[in-house]
């Protein structure tokens, strides 16, 4: 059976139980933490521009709110579906714990093609899916975010439908209703390039503790929308040669190097890589092969896979997408000794700065870039350092392994203290 086969949420399964196993939980406690609290689906209809109708299926899973309220994006893909969305949640479970930030796990998703719908259509079937979830999301319960195919805007209408359907005495404390909105309606300095963000000062942290000099590195990124671009950018800032980029389109490459604000600029205006003028275009598998040091999926679950791993040279891969590298993958690259940074370490920048989004809204605050930005490197580099500390605790190379049982530890902890109602 091909090793992409397997559903995303085995795969979430068995990286939990690997970190389970390190910090020594129990069987009851592991059944109790790896499945989510809340499982919602809601089918809802929606009118067209033709003047039909359409009934959409959207996914709302509470994985955990054990450490503080549920969170986690929204995802706007035609594969979205149970299964993933399981997967995505646990994920945003494990990232917020190793971060230690107040916040559970959750994640959403419709089951479309956003870029198949003009705005109206989009804006119709953004507000009608928050109007379904009612009140299974709030601002203090369950706090949506943008994902992969969502954005700023989407939250801008999440939280207007979800403002508008409030009292009118509450309607000014419901903006930390999502987080990852524009600034002017309350959006956080730094959100918007806060996952690339983190993504770098994920690798900035590896490069120093390894020996290794990104200044002058070569990298390929697979994804250039908002962590694939927002990374390749500040890379390059950093002195890092962007060499190949793939997205849904297909695959370009430059030994010289791709400008990075160049590619956003041309992929905002038509709307994936294809025909950029500053690189040739190559072949998806050439993508995979490319002589880079770094490689950095940024785009969508299983693209690093039994199949293309061997071909793989980079030094490291640093996984921005959630889930982008298989069970089988993962050990065939590790058997060769290339480094994985694990997802949720490194694309955790979103929801750290979601969180610094939300007090800044509870406290009626607007934090400056600058302080935003020292607060997500020092909360990620503490990560980093528990990642580190617990490789040598446990004794395991993996920083996968390493990254769970951090998290996992935590949220043991609390367990045992709180214990299980009643
Ligand atoms: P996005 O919608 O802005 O961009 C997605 C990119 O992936 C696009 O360039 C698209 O062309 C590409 N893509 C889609 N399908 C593809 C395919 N089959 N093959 C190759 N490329 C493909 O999404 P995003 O917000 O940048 O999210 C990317 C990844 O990062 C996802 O795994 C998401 O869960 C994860 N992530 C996002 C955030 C965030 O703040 N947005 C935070 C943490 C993790």
């Amino acid at each position: 059976m091909p090793d992409t086969d397997q559903g995303l949420f085995a795969t979430a399964l068995a990286q939990f139980e690997r970190g389970a196993e390190l910090v020594g939980m129990s069987a009851d406690l592991r059944s109790i933490i790896s499945q989510p609290k809340n499982e919602i689906i809601v089918n809802f209809p929606v009118r067209m521009t033709d003047g039909g109708f359409r009934v959409f299926r959207g996914y709302r899973i509470q994985h955990s709110n054990l450490l503080g309220p549920y969170k986690g994006g929204v995802r706007f893909h035609p594969a979205v579906d149970l299964d993933e969305v399981k997967a995505l949640a646990s994920w945003m479970t494990w990232k917020s714990a190793l971060c230690d930030i107040p916040f559970g796990g959750a994640k959403g998703g419709i089951a479309f093609d956003p870029h198949a719908h003009d705005q109206d259509e989009l804006e119709r079937i953004v507000r009608r899916f928050t109007h379904s979830l009612g009140g299974n999301i709030g601002p203090d319960h369950d706090i949506p975010a943008p994902d992969l195919g969502s954005n700023a805007q989407t939250m801008v209408w999440m939280m207007d439908t979800y403002a508008n359907s409030t009292g009118a005495t509450e309607r000014q404390n419901v903006k930390r209703f999502v987080t990852g909105k524009t600034l002017e309606t309350g959006g956080s300095p730094g959100r918007e390039k806060a996952t690339g963000q983190g993504v770098v000062f994920c690798l900035q942290h590896w490069a120093d503790e390894v020996g290794f000099d990104l200044s002058g590195a070569s990298v390929s990124i697979q994804g250039w929308g908002n962590v694939g671009s927002a990374t390749g950018r500040i890379l390059q800032v950093h002195g890092a040669r962007v060499t190949a980029v793939a997205d849904h389109a297909g695959a370009i490459a430059d030994e010289d190097g791709i400008d990075a604000f160049d590619l956003t600029d041309w992929v905002q205006e038509h709307g994936s890589v294809a025909g950029f003028p500053g690189a040739g275009w190559i072949e998806n598998e050439d993508f995979w092969s490319a002589d880079v040091d770094m490689l950095i999926p940024a785009a969508i679950e299983n693209q690093v896979r039994a199949d293309n791993a061997p071909k793989i040279r980079a030094k490291v891969i640093v996984e921005a997408a959630n889930g982008p590298t298989t069970l089988e993958a993962e050990k065939l690259l590790t058997d060769r000794g290339v480094e994985i940074l694990p997802d949720i370490l490194v694309n955790a920048g979103g929801v750290i700065v979601s969180y610094f989004e939300w007090v800044q809204n509870r406290s009626a605050q607007r934090w400056s870039l600058d302080d935003v930005d020292h607060k997500l490197r020092d909360v990620l580099w503490k990560a980093c350092d528990a990642v580190v500390e617990a490789q040598k605790e446990f004794g395991t190379k993996s920083r996968r392994d390493a990254a769970y049982a951090v998290a996992l530890g935590r949220l043991q902890t609390v367990y045992q203290q709180r214990g299980i109602f009643p």
